[in-house]
């Protein structure tokens, strides 16, 4: 799926790396979320990163605030942290298209466009920021890295309590 390198390509990537780099630094939402109704762990042995995604989901369906705490290498905590800035106050409904649209960013098997329809329209600016994880496209061994929150999300969503990206 590699057309020929667009212009843009390298200011695209060095842009991308930023955004992990921040995000891996200065991970947002790092805590467990008060009076969390779900809580699930995420663990990815290839690389060593654990992930405990914690949420508050509304009767009516609304993800309130959503957290995690871990440990692991930039890409899976920049993976995290963009997943919790992006979803708080968002329907679940959202948050599962949203997660289902990461993984397929991040094998390749959507580009940015139709992840941001996949998602509704309702994300385009979290789409955008998250589409920085599609560079591990390249590196299957990472893709389990930036997929892991959203495993452990999901996990936290249906009540199952662990996952792990070794299936
Ligand atoms: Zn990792």
């Amino acid at each position: 799926m590699t057309a020929a390198a667009a212009p843009l390509a390298d200011d695209l990537r060095l842009l991308y790396q930023e955004i992990i780099l921040d995000h891996g630094k200065s991970p947002r939402n790092f805590r467990v979320v008060e009076h969390h109704t779900c809580k699930a762990q995420g663990n990815n042995p290839m690389c060593g990163d654990r992930v405990t995604v914690t949420a508050r989901v509304s009767p009516a369906g609304l993800v309130e605030d959503v957290a995690f705490e871990g440990k692991g290498c930039a890409i899976s905590i920049a993976s995290a942290s963009m997943m919790t800035e992006t979803l708080s106050g968002q329907p679940v409904e959202i948050a599962r298209k949203l997660s289902a649209a990461v993984q397929d960013l991040c094998t390749g098997r959507l580009e940015t466009d139709q992840a941001k329809a996949a998602v509704g329209g309702a994300l385009d600016d979290g789409v955008e920021k998250l589409a920085a994880l599609s560079g591990v496209r390249q590196f299957p061994v990472r893709v389990k890295c930036a997929t892991l929150p959203w495993h452990a999300l999901m996990s936290c969503l249906d009540g199952k309590g662990q996952t792990t990206t070794e299936k």
